[in-house]
């Protein structure tokens, strides 16, 4: 049995013949940017977050990055003004920060759920600093309360990097993109809401922030050539947004599938030489099924044996790349154990119930 990680072709296959049919009305139409298929995505899926606003961007980098400058020019942050992050993420959440002219300010995660650790946040908090940016990572949504609380008392901004956590929500319902100030959305072919190409969005309720962004985001036009600010082109097609209208029809049944997999993942896998991720089935969209064991790569091996495909997420954290060289003598120990430790098991909305007990059938004869 031959199990790829992440099966895009059989993941299209599911919305045919729609999804077609969907992308050949827009070639007849002949109206590619600034339609009808965009503005209606953007309502649909703000409504979907919970939120009053949606402006489709190019890609879930840009999402981040037209946030923070556009609060950069709304509020009068200064470059290098602070940004806290966590430092176990993909790269973007920190990129995002550099490419807006503020510093990241790396905080430490648990090694239970991932997330960013908030008892760690307070003491980062100094004079310079003007946003939270968390991630809700592997789709799990952050204690968002308690950053909130936080950031009302040092007058911070939230900004949420919700880029794997389409449709993810806290126990109380508040759905991932409605809870901070501004949240940002990937729609990379692999997130658990796919594009057939890049795509992205920013999600708020603040208005201004809004306008602000949509004029960043067309070259700083506030009226056809008339340019307040240096601006850049970001935006989503009519194809991507065709397709992620359908797609979003089914975001909460392949949610649920996906909740299904991770449910007979903690259920079943049973090997004292591998951590299972602390959370509840219902607690995640499980955009990444995170297994930990200190034999990663040994596990990896074994898998690939038995034709199984995973991936690590991530394998160089942020502060050892050579991008980051700045941040080269920071310790960060839980972050650096994951690098080291994370493997990712196979886990999308079409993976069968057949090739799922295959991979449970080998984790757990793995001994180190
Ligand atoms: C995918 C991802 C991004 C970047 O999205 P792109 O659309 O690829 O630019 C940002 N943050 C996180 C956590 C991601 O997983």
């Amino acid at each position: 049995m031959d199990i790829k990680y992440l099966d895009l072709q059989r993941i299209s296959q599911a919305y045919e013949p729609d999804l077609s049919r969907a992308l050949e009305g827009v070639i007849q139409r002949g109206w590619f940017l600034h339609g009808e298929e965009t503005k209606l995505f953007q309502q649909e899926f703000a409504a979907y977050c919970g939120s009053r606003h949606c402006l489709g961007v190019a890609n879930g980098l840009d999402a981040l990055t037209l946030i923070l400058t556009a609060y950069r020019d709304l509020l009068g942050w200064n470059a290098g003004d602070e940004v806290i992050v966590p430092a176990y993420t993909f790269i973007a959440s920190i990129e995002a920060i550099s490419r807006a002219g503020l510093t990241p300010v790396l905080c430490e995660v648990r090694a239970t759920d991932f997330l960013m650790d908030e008892a760690r946040i307070e003491p980062l908090i100094g004079p310079r600093s003007r946003a939270i940016l968390p991630v809700h990572l592997f789709g799990k949504v952050c204690r968002m309360d308690l950053l909130l609380s936080l950031a009302e008392k040092y007058g911070l901004k939230v900004v949420e990097d919700c880029a794997q956590a389409h449709g993810a929500s806290l126990p109380d319902g508040r759905k991932a993109g409605s809870i901070g100030h501004a949240a940002a959305f990937s729609f990379y072919p692999g997130k658990n809401l796919g594009a057939l190409g890049d795509g992205g969005a920013v999600v708020t309720n603040d208005e201004s922030l809004l306008r602000h962004i949509q004029m960043l985001a067309n070259y700083g036009m506030e009226q056809k050539y008339v340019h307040l600010v240096k601006g850049i082109n970001s935006r989503l097609d009519e194809m991507q947004a065709a397709a992620l209208r359908l797609k979003l029809r089914r975001l909460d049944r392949d949610n649920r599938r996906r909740q299904e997999i991770a449910s007979f993942y903690l259920s079943h896998i049973r090997n004292a030489h591998i951590q299972l991720p602390e959370a509840e089935p219902s607690e995640s969209v499980w955009h990444i099924f995170p297994v930990i064991c200190t034999e990663r790569n040994r596990l990896q091996h074994l898998l690939s044996l038995h034709g199984i495909q995973t991936q690590i997420h991530y394998p160089i954290p942020p502060h050892r790349q050579q991008a980051y060289a700045e941040m080269a003598n920071l310790s960060l120990p839980v972050t650096e154990r994951l690098a080291n430790e994370e493997l990712s098991l196979p886990l999308h909305q079409s993976l069968t119930d057949e090739e799922a007990r295959h991979i449970v059938s080998i984790i757990n004869t793995f001994t180190c």
